[in-house]
Order: C-alpha cells, then sequence, then structure tokens
C-alpha cells in the first residue's frame, strides 16, 4: 500500500471504527484517486478528500410499529446524505437485518461517485433499516413504511434528498412510502423514483440496472470486437438487478444458467430462457417464494442450498464466459475469484455493489479481464432515476423506447469516461477509470462552491 493511502487509512479508521464496509469502500477509491491527486496538487489544496469522506449529515432514529399480533417492533432507520455538490442527495433505500450505519456509508459513498458518472446533476445518499419485508405480511410492510416516513420526510424533498429503492425496497415499499409522504405535505411530488408508471414512475426504470449492467458489459466486449452471443452467463440473486439482466441477456442471445437467493442457487446447463424467467419474476415478485421451486417446475435444472462451511460460492464454479454478480456487497471472495478465472470467466459486470472483495478485485486485475466495477457497470439505476425526475419536473412521461435509448446512451458514455481515465497502454482499469472520472466531477463543484 502506498504510504500516503496508508496514512489516509489509519486516519480514517481511527476516525471512524467499526465500519469495516465504509473503510473498504474509500480504501479502493482513494488507491485509484491517490496517484491522480499526485499529478494534480490543486485537489490537495483544498483538503477534497477529507472533505468527502465525511458524508454532510447523517440521521438514526427510531421506527416503531406494530405487527399482526398486535405486539410492538421496533427497529432503527437511517439517511445518510454524503455529498450534494452536483445536485440534491439521491440515493436508494435497503430494508435488510443486515442493515447499520457502516453499510449505509459505503453505499452512500460509492452512490456519490456513480452518480456523477452518469452525467446528471445527482449528488449521493443511502439511507434504511434493519427492519426484515422476508416474511413479513403486506399489513405489516405498510405499517413499517408509514413510520419509518413519520421521520424520514422531514429530511427529504423533491429538492432536497430523493430516496429510491434497493435490497427489500421493492415498487410496494416504495408505494407505501411516497403515500405516507403525500399525506403529511400535503403535496404531490418527485419525492421518491421507482415510482409506478400510473402515478409519476418512469418507463425502464425497474429495467434500468439490469439492463444497464448488460449494455456496460457490451461495451466491454466491443474493445475486443465481440458481443454477448451465445455466452454462456452466471448470475447471482433473483431480485429486481438479477431479473432484467437475464432479461436483457436472453434478449442479445445470450444463454444465462443460474439464478440464486440467500438459500440457495439453481443451476440450469441448458439455459434460463424467456419462458423460465417469466416463472421466476412471478415466484419472486408475486408469490414472494424461493429459488429453490425453480427445480419443482424445471426438472432439469440443479439447486444447491447455501453451505456456510464452504470457503467459496458453488455458483461461481461453473465454465462460463461472463458473470454479473446482482446480491449484495463481498459475495466474490478471492477463492471465489479463482474459481471464475479457472472456469474461463472473463467478464465480469457488477450489477450489485462492491459485490466482490479487494483480494477478489486484485485477481481480476491481475489477469486482464474485462471487470466493470459496480460504481461504473451498475449506475443505469440512478441514470433512469434521474430521468424520472425531470420527466416530473416537465409532469411528462417519455415513452419506453425513449427512455431505454437515453439508458443506453448513458451506459456509453460512462464506459467512454472509464476509458479516458483508466487506459493503461492497451488495457482498461475500469475501477481507475470509473473512480478517477467521477472523482474530478465532484471535486471540481466542491471548489467552485467554496468551503462549505
Ligand atoms: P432485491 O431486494 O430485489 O433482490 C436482492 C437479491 O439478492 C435477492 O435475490 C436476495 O435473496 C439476494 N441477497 C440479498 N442479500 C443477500 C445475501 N446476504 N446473501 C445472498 N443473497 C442475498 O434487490 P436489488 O436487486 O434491487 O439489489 C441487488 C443489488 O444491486 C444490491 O447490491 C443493490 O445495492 C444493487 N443495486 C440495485 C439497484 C436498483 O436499482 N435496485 C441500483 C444499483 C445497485 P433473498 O431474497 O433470499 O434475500
Amino acid at each position: 500500500m502506498n504510504s500516503e493511502v496508508m496514512n489516509f487509512m489509519n486516519t480514517l479508521k481511527a476516525h471512524n471504527p467499526n465500519e469495516p464496509e465504509f473503510h473498504q469502500a474509500v480504501y479502493e477509491f482513494i488507491s485509484s484517486v491517490m496517484p491522480f491527486i499526485e499529478k494534480n496538487p490543486q485537489y490537495r489544496k483544498y483538503k477534497i478528500l477529507e472533505r468527502m469522506v465525511e458524508p454532510e449529515r447523517v440521521i438514526i432514529f427510531r421506527i416503531p410499529w406494530v405487527d399482526d399480533q398486535g405486539e410492538i417492533q421496533v427497529n432503527r432507520g437511517f439517511r445518510v446524505e454524503v455529498n450534494s455538490a452536483i445536485g440534491p442527495f439521491k440515493g436508494g433505500l435497503r430494508l435488510h437485518p443486515s442493515v447499520n450505519l457502516s453499510v449505509l456509508k459505503f453505499l452512500g459513498f460509492e452512490q456519490v461517485y456513480k452518480n456523477a458518472l452518469t452525467g446528471l446533476p445527482m449528488g449521493g445518499g443511502k439511507g434504511g433499516s434493519d427492519f426484515d419485508p422476508k416474511g413479513k405480511s403486506d399489513n405489516e410492510v405498510m405499517r413499517f413504511c408509514q413510520s419509518f416516513m413519520l421521520e424520514l420526510f422531514r429530511y427529504i424533498g423533491p429538492n432536497t434528498d430523493i430516496p429510491a429503492g434497493d435490497i427489500g425496497f421493492g415498487a410496494r415499499e416504495v408505494g407505501y412510502c411516497f403515500g405516507m409522504y403525500k399525506k403529511i405535505m400535503n403535496e404531490f411530488t418527485g419525492v421518491f423514483t421507482g415510482k409506478s408508471t400510473d402515478w409519476g414512475g418512469s418507463f425502464i426504470r425497474p429495467e434500468a440496472t439490469g439492463y444497464g449492467s448488460v449494455y456496460f458489459a457490451q461495451e466491454m466486449l466491443k474493445t475486443r470486437s465481440e458481443n454477448l452471443d451465445k455466452k454462456i452467463c452466471l448470475v447471482s440473486a433473483s431480485g429486481n438487478v438479477a431479473q432484467y439482466t437475464v432479461e436483457k441477456l436472453i434478449q442479445l442471445g445470450a444463454k444465462p444458467v443460474t439464478f440464486s437467493d440467500s438459500d440457495g442457487y439453481i443451476y440450469d446447463e441448458s439455459g434460463i430462457n424467456k419462458e423460465k424467467l417469466d416463472f421466476v419474476m412471478h415466484l419472486k415478485n408475486v408469490c414472494r417464494g424461493r429459488i429453490k421451486e425453480y427445480t419443482e417446475k424445471f426438472r432439469d435444472a440443479i439447486y444447491t442450498p447455501v453451505d456456510k462451511t464452504l470457503d467459496h460460492n458453488p455458483l461461481w464454479n461453473h465454465k462460463a464466459d461472463c458473470a454479473f454478480p446482482c446480491a449484495t456487497q463481498n459475495e466474490i471472495n478471492k477463492k471465489d475469484a479463482l474459481n471464475l478465472l479457472q472456469n474461463g470467466v472473463y467478464l465480469v459486470s457488477e450489477g450489485a455493489n462492491m459485490p466482490t472483495t479487494p483480494e477478489g478485485v486484485h485477481q481480476f486485475l491481475a489477469a486482464k479481464i474485462l471487470y466493470g466495477p459496480g460504481k461504473a457497470a451498475n449506475a443505469g439505476g440512478v441514470a433512469v432515476s434521474g430521468l424520472e425526475m425531470s420527466q416530473n419536473s416537465q409532469r411528462l412521461s417519455w415513452e419506453r423506447a425513449e427512455v431505454d435509448r437515453r439508458l443506453h446512451q448513458i451506459m456509453q458514455k460512462i464506459h467512454n469516461q472509464c476509458v479516458k481515465y483508466g487506459k493503461e497502454g492497451n488495457f482498461t482499469h475500469y475501477v481507475n477509470g470509473a473512480n478517477i472520472a467521477g472523482f474530478v466531477r465532484v471535486a471540481n463543484a466542491m471548489i467552485d462552491q467554496g468551503i462549505v
């Protein structure tokens, strides 16, 4: 580790103890940016990095609600508003038992530079709760969301902070939260993105993150004069991002062969086609079932339950060309990365945020494969959120094809910026490219706006 990076990290860790995910995200970022700052010392003078790692505001609050048995439950709510230099805070809400301050600070930090890469005027933030929507009735989820909004409404607004979805926070949760916000504020504004298209949402927003990560993969392949046709693809998870990643892969002639959830994964050697995907969408989005049920319907597929005694995830240990991790942070460790490389994978496009550990990333970079980090590859979701905000401001709704065209164009531009800042001979270091391109935009805005 370069000594300047080490000193910076030591100070950060002392100041923010017990936040390993946040440390990991900052470490990855400054490892790219520090050498760039050495060549561009104006950023040092303005203490840009020191300011960037301190969120503008962190809110932590109590969320009491009553379950179906009449018992009072208490969860913890968060909103981390990290940086508003280029626009109002923007970033999703996550509902998962693993949510804590460290996870949300890492996600909010990543969000700032991802949003900058889209070229749209959006700052970065993230929020959520340790509430687990799994196994809860619709009424319980609604009561939780209403209690969550009774506090969160004070800090958000269409020109201040615009939340969206993330793990455990889909169309249902956006609806309940938006409804409560509207009632409290007595106004109908674009305070959330990911709304239903019947009441202010944008076409293609549900598809955007998955489609975007596939468009990014297409751009990476183009640099080697290749495309996705007939490529065997490993996809993790079976939530929003995974479903639309698989949909776009099928449309482009690729062959996705896996889906997973937190209990296990399915491997379907013959390929997941449109009919099988429709089954998964219904299973997950309507029945809220488990991925194991796939093998009850499609009997050639194999289900493997999670085995916590293993030091790797067997999902990443199949012959393939491409991998699309779409579940959660640190789902690919060093062993998984080595397994992927040994099985012939030479493209990784991250639908999830920070799904690869630093040791795993090191393996991908050392092997010089096409490795698209989440900050760039999954920016399609927030890009279309930005387009949803534009449509809301104009009280217009663009056609599906128009939004998809713009998404495609934004992903191409993000790819080009990564190449511009990450080119090393004939290899593109997409991690450096994404970090430096995002940094430059935010840092310049911070300098313009003075010491605030
Ligand atoms: P969903 O809640 O729709 O789906 C999450 C999926 O990941 C589920 O299949 C879930 O399984 C699985 N999962 C979650 N946590 C774990 C875990 N600890 N171990 C194994 N599997 C897990 O979320 P999204 O699809 O929206 O989000 C997935 C990832 O994409 C996240 O990293 C998110 O931050 C990122 N992302 C999402 C964007 C969006 O627009 N939605 C935008 C950019 C990034 P189970 O149901 O069993 O929990």
